[in-house]
């Protein structure tokens, strides 16, 4: 280019995983390269190796206990082996960075708590060390590079109305000759860092999590950039967290009011702060994928491809906070208003959502906007408490549906409001600028929802300007995670030989079972494992767990029974019997049988207290939902049946002493199917909080909840890291035995569904394919929102390329067992598989219709 033209500069953002593999990297010098061949100037901001802000974070918290070590070197090894595998040596930085964060864990462990300054030291390390790689990688392919620290450019800028903040720090974005003057010396690709940026006085501050998205759009608004590409792990933005909903469909172009709205609420791909800076100046966006560049991507701009009144996404973000405050005197009180939002003010709290009755206001609480800590909020409510009555309701999720004029499409929304009828709507709140529609309800129904919602409500036209493929159909390879190697594969001819003169079938294979429950044995850390049979009661099936050395727990007389006819011979000390608000005649039956039963209702102990005189019973505590710093401020448990509430600790204690019974066990369940690994040891923490209240406690019993892969993409649970968590548990505590129940763990991958296809039929733009049998075999999907993978086992090998709804012959429109999935063409008569499908399938079908549900067989 002649040297008299002014540059263009195109600013790009690498996200965590892009920066993370040597993969990667290559695919970015070639980016780059490209971009430079264009005769365009390239400016890259980065963010830290994936995973690594959390690894900052816990390494704050652990040096508080003086226990840091582990996590500095685990943050070491990372750099370490990304050096390796760039093929470069250890950067100078690099090293100072790491022996930094030594020095600081140490003064932390001296001191005992870590100040928000420090705070920001430490996390833009992650940030600075990335960054000091990649650029030594980009130099040493000869692609010459120049390394910026972002804190000799971005300078932070109080805003008005807000707390200048060192930990979500703004900045500026006015077009600046100056900074586009300096960089035009400097040679090369220019690398600076996300996130982090410098205060007034020049200390280091960060732009919030997430933030280096708004480093990115600071960047490319002061150099007056032709675009910003948005470089990160999913090939655009979609209509759902693709993750999550794996039918999400590519929104392929946005206009920024849009892009905001669904950044706002939730969609983690962009930060929210990204937007403004665009927007002033019209610099568009482009978000891509870099493990596969080729893809097209999204664009947000000021020239969408449409403009009619349509939903175009749906987003949930967790965590949410309520409160509620009663006041009979509110009607037309002059300044109630003022007086409570007076109070949020001085606590420093922002609120986010509305909603006002005439004796009612309820707010939401954003803990990304909000230091949600129940110190925190119990000061709030004390003063809130002086203007009125206050309650504290969460955790909840906020679920928004996302598009343009939605007053004007509130009518098609009939059909979704029906999907609430069973929950508890906490508030509603339509956006004034008419771009999303949003509800709070409780956090533990906020993904069923979406993908519910999502399936209902986001459908394409013919040749959609806006929405493009489903996530499935453009499946992407995702960093780290190895293709699904399923036994049904390897197994087609022998699962079609299965259904020949058949129309449906469940088929488990039992070796799977096998080897998942060998999978658990290698858990030093647990004493005992007993099998949830709820997941599944076939007799083989039972057969198989008890050979494996598994034991059983039995929630009904009917359970019972079934294993003991499977097993005739099995201990009765291999039973365990955990009944729900049965009557007591079952409590009656089951302590004359001798099985160790869990109670979870103090109302037994007091009203049906001979029954367990001297009797040795465990019982199931209620831990509160969710995890994390919101645990204390939630009304534990209310909306849940099972357990008993914490708060009834000490009168636990009382009712057993009072009916002589002798409680030597506790049980808690965190929820089902989930890969967290905290949440098993917060249950045994909470359980050991318990006992203490209780002597005679030896066992801790943690219920199940152990997570199943289902989706493409879906990384299994970690047992090594399970069983290391609860080892360190069981150190600290070692007088209590830990057990476990998983159901889903052992059956869900062991089984699955076939059915044979029946007709198919076109409707506008859909396509149906029905099968045989539906949710009277498999209602997970109607009654769950469950998601299971499907395909055409007949024509495994040929491309998928059309989407399909798969449908069953029940008479109800909620009989579906999949929407929009991606299948090779289908014939009346061809073999669709159900995968996943070993557990809560048979175990729940029923004779809905009187149509037989698909038999059991085993192979
Ligand atoms: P990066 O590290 O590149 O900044 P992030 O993890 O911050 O990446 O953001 C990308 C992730 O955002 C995706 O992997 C996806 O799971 C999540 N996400 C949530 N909602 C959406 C959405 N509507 N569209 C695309 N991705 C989404
Ligand atoms: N590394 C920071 C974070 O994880 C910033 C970013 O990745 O955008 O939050
Ligand atoms: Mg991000």
């Amino acid at each position: 280019m002649p040297e008299t033209q002014p540059a263009h500069w195109v600013v790009l953002k690498f996200g965590g995983t892009s920066v993370s593999s040597r993969a990667n990297w290559d695919r970015i010098a070639a980016i780059l390269r490209a971009r430079c061949a264009e005769g365009l100037r390239t400016a890259v901001v980065h963010s830290a190796l994936s995973g690594i802000t959390d690894a900052l974070i816990r390494l704050m918290d652990r040096a508080q206990a003086g226990d840091a070590e582990t996590e500095v070197a685990g943050i070491v090894a990372r750099h370490r082996e990304l050096a390796a595998a760039l093929g470069i040596d250890l950067p100078p930085e690099v090293g100072q960075q790491l022996a930094e964060l030594g020095r600081v864990a140490g003064g932390i462990a001296l001191i005992g708590e870590v100040s928000d300054a420090v705070r920001a030291r430490v996390l833009a390390a992650g940030e600075l060390m990335a960054t000091a790689l990649g650029a030594a990688f980009l130099n040493a392919q000869g692609l010459v590079t120049t390394l910026v620290d972002a804190r000799s450019w971005l300078i932070a800028q109080p805003v008005r109305g807000q707390r200048p903040s060192v930990l979500s720090a703004s900045c500026g974005s006015d077009p600046d000759p100056a900074l586009v003057a300096r960089f035009a010396q400097l040679p090369g690709v220019i690398l600076t860092q996300g996130f982090i940026a410098a205060g007034e006085g020049g200390q280091t501050v960060v732009l919030g999590r997430g933030g280096s998205d708004t480093s990115g759009a600071y960047l490319a608004a002061r150099l007056s950039a032709l675009r910003l590409e948005i470089w990160t792990d999913v090939p655009g933005m979609f209509s759902a967290n693709p993750r999550a909903v794996p039918t999400a469909r590519l929104l392929k172009s946005l206009h920024y009011d849009e892009a905001q709205e669904i950044a706002t609420s939730g969609a983690k791909v962009l930060h929210p702060r990204c937007i403004m800076p665009l927007r002033q100046q019209r610099i568009p966006l482009q978000v891509y994928a870099t493990q596969a560049p080729e893809h097209p991507g999204t664009i947000v701009s000021a020239e969408p491809a449409d403009s009619g009144a349509r939903l175009k996404a749906i987003a949930i973000r967790k965590g949410i906070t309520l409160v509620s405050m009663d006041s009979p005197g509110m009607w037309h009180e002059v300044g109630f208003l003022a007086d409570a939002f007076a109070v949020f003010r001085q606590h420093g709290m922002s609120v986010d959502l509305v909603s006002t009755s005439e004796t009612n206001v309820t707010v939401s609480l954003d803990p990304q906007a909000n230091a949600l800590d129940s110190g925190e909020v119990a000061a709030l409510v004390e003063d809130l408490g002086r203007l009125c009555r206050v309650r504290v309701i969460g955790p909840c999720a906020s679920l928004s549906l996302l598009g343009r004029d939605i007053r004007a499409i509130i009518h098609r929304l009939g059909e979704a409001f029906e999907l609430f009828e069973e929950q508890r709507i906490y508030l509603v709140s339509q956006a004034a600028n008419d771009l999303n529609f949003t509800f709070v309800i409780d956090e533990d129904q906020g993904d069923r929802l979406v993908a519910l919602l999502h399936d209902l409500l986001i459908q394409a036209i013919g040749n959609d300007p806006v929405l493009g493929p489903t996530w499935e159909q453009i499946n992407v390879p995702q960093a780290g995670v190895a293709p699904r190697s399923d036994w049904w594969r390897a197994r087609r001819a022998e699962l079609l030989g299965l259904l020949d003169g058949r129309d449906a079938a469940y088929v488990c294979e039992l070796a799977t079972v096998s080897a998942q429950a060998r999978a658990l044995q290698s858990l030093g850390s647990v004493s005992r494992l007993f099998y949830a049979v709820k997941a599944n009661a076939q007799p083989e099936i039972l057969r198989c767990i008890a050979a494996a050395g598994l034991s059983f727990e039995c929630v009904s007389p009917g359970e019972v029974l079934r294993v003991r006819q499977a097993l005739p011979d099995l201990d009765t000390g291999r039973l365990l019997f955990t009944p729900n608000f049965a009557p007591r005649a079952e409590y009656e039956w089951a302590l004359g049988q001798g099985l160790q039963l869990t109670v979870d209702n103090l109302y037994v102990l007091r009203e049906w207290p001979g029954l367990f005189r001297d009797r040795a019973i465990f019982v199931r505590i209620d831990t509160g939902r969710g995890h994390g710093h919101h645990q204390k401020v939630r009304t534990a448990g209310t909306q849940s049946k099972f357990g008993v509430p914490l708060d009834e600790a000490t009168e636990l204690a009382e009712a057993a002493a009072e009916a002589g019974a002798r409680i030597v066990g506790l049980h808690a369940h965190t929820g089902s199917g989930h890969f967290e690994i905290g949440a098993w040891v917060d249950a045994a923490e909470v359980l050991a909080n318990v006992a203490r209240h209780l002597p005679e406690v030896r066992v801790l019993n943690l219920g199940g909840g152990l997570g199943v892969p289902e989706r493409p993409g879906q990384a299994a649970l970690d047992l090594a890291a399970l069983d290391a968590a609860l080892g360190g548990f069981r150190a600290a505590h070692p007088q209590f035995e830990l057990w476990l129940e998983p159901g889903r763990y052992l059956v869900a991958a062991a089984g699955v569904l076939l059915a044979r296809v029946t007709q198919l039929k076109g409707k506008g733009e859909l396509r149906y394919v029905g099968v045989a049998t539906g949710m009277n075999s498999l209602i997970r999907p109607a009654l769950y929102g469950a998601w299971h993978e499907i395909v055409n086992l007949t024509r495994l090998a040929e491309t998928p390329a059309q989407l399909y709804t798969v449908v069953g012959p029940i008479c109800e429109s909620g009989d579906v067992l999949g929407h929009d999935r991606l299948l090779p063409p289908c014939r009346e008569g061809d073999v669709l598989l159900i995968a996943t499908a070993g557990a809560y399938g048979a175990a729940m079908a029923s004779h809905y219709n009187l149509r037989e549900p698909a038999p059991q067989l085993v192979l």
